[in-house]
């Protein structure tokens, strides 16, 4: 399906709405019924009939259907944060006695999931370094049903070989379940992979402009709607007409904004890899990046969000860095129009701070739709600040 007729046309029936180019935010708790055999029929097949909006609603299902699309899926279903999404792919596929392979260091809110919640009904998690397939092959036990996967990672973008994770867990009678918010489905499609759920957080890059929460769940539509009748109904955690209304139309500009980012991206990426006190980056497209083949391979772009390690010998100094950007905000979450930076050092106690260990003089740098210079200068400025 042509890119252009997914994000502008399909799912919008417009002479239904008065020929509105933008659709209605249908904001409706509940939709009535003229006969006690059309309501008889709802209640047997909510799936397929508008009753309630903690269900189904009419705005949400063109989102669906755009998102489902672009993710080359039969069909999705979009929760209030991506967060949700995770929770619900995972809880879908396991039961207690169950046993799931992840990735190392998957987004915050999976590992608490597997961490802390998950063990608390009988279901264990293994963690594995995800860019060795070998690894994948050791950690399975004859109780593993879940294999879940982030990439790449958004801080260090470990990438994991689709291809062969998912024909591993396959052989294995195995779900597998990708977070793809770094990609988006522009960049990366992992259901062409044989991937059975991928997910992404739509606060990023698909609402672009920091204003809505929101997460995507996709697969097939046995799976999706499997899980609508049990964890997105009972946990009733859907999107609300009006925020999928901010992300149909955040998917307007989706390929454009990501075009401009990739642009961007590479020249703050050349500025920053000429600049004495930048002592590496850590990027998929870079020819630097170990797995640089791999993203290459089964990624169509990478953009906005990298990593840089910056030269310090004192938290001090990345301290007085990032204290002295005057347009680059420092916040969390990315994906919006504006840049963003967090430091690593933010995340733990000052005094725990030690220059010879790498990951604690790491930045994390969303570069937003600003122009490139204006980004660059702001850099520039700030790398003076410190010596
Ligand atoms: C932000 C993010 C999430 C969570 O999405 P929310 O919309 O914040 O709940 C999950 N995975 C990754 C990689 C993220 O960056």
């Amino acid at each position: 399906m042509d890119i252009s007729y997914i994000i502008n046309e399909l799912a919008e029936d417009r002479e239904n709405y008065y020929n509105a180019i933008a659709p209605p935010i249908v904001q409706s708790s509940n939709f009535a019924f003229k006969t006690v055999d059309e309501m008889r029929k709802a209640f047997a097949d909510e799936y397929s009939t508008y009753l309630y909006s903690r269900g189904l609603n009419p705005t949400v299902d063109i989102l669906r259907k755009k998102l489902a699309a672009l993710d080359n899926a039969q069909d999705c279903l979009v929760f209030n944060s991506g967060a949700a999404a995770i929770f619900a792919a995972v809880l879908a596929n396991v039961k207690s006695g169950d046993h799931i392979v992840s990735v190392n260091k998957p987004y915050t809110w999976a590992q608490k999931m597997f961490n802390d919640i998950l063990p608390r009904f009988g279901v264990t998690t293994s963690y594995i370094d995800g860019t060795d397939i070998e690894n994948f092959e050791r950690a399975i036990l004859p109780n593993t049903t879940v294999i879940y996967l982030e990439s790449p990672n958004s801080w260090d973008y470990a990438l994991q070989d689709l291809k062969a994770v998912a024909d591993l867990a396959k052989s294995e009678d195995i779900i597998t379940i990708i977070d793809n918010s770094y990609c988006t489905p522009i960049y990366q499609k992992p259901i062409d992979y044989g991937i059975d759920l991928t997910l992404q957080s739509a606060t990023k890059y698909i609402g672009g402009h920091s204003d809505t929460v929101a997460g995507v769940l996709s697969g097939s539509s046995a799976m999706i709607e499997r899980i609508f009748n049990s964890e997105y109904m009972n946990i009733g955690s859907g999107i609300s007409p009006f925020n999928a209304w901010l992300l149909i139309r955040g998917l307007r500009t989706l390929p454009m904004r990501l075009e401009r980012i990739t642009q961007t991206t590479q020249q703050v990426i050349n500025y920053l890899k000429e600049h004495e006190k930048v002592e590496a980056i850590i990027f998929p497209f870079d020819e630097s990046f170990p797995q640089y083949q791999l993203a290459k391979q089964q990624m169509q772009g990478a953009c906005g969000l990298l990593t840089f390690i910056i030269k310090a010998t004192t938290v001090e100094q990345i301290e007085k860095f990032c204290n002295s950007l005057q347009h680059i905000l420092m916040a969390v979450s990315w994906g919006g129009h504006e840049s963003l930076i967090i430091p690593k050092c933010s995340g733990m106690a000052a005094t725990k701070f030690n220059a010879l260990n790498k990951e604690h003089r790491m930045l994390r740098l969303y570069v937003g739709l600003e122009e490139p210079d204006y980004i660059i200068k702001d850099l520039a400025q700030a790398f003076e600040k410190y010596e």
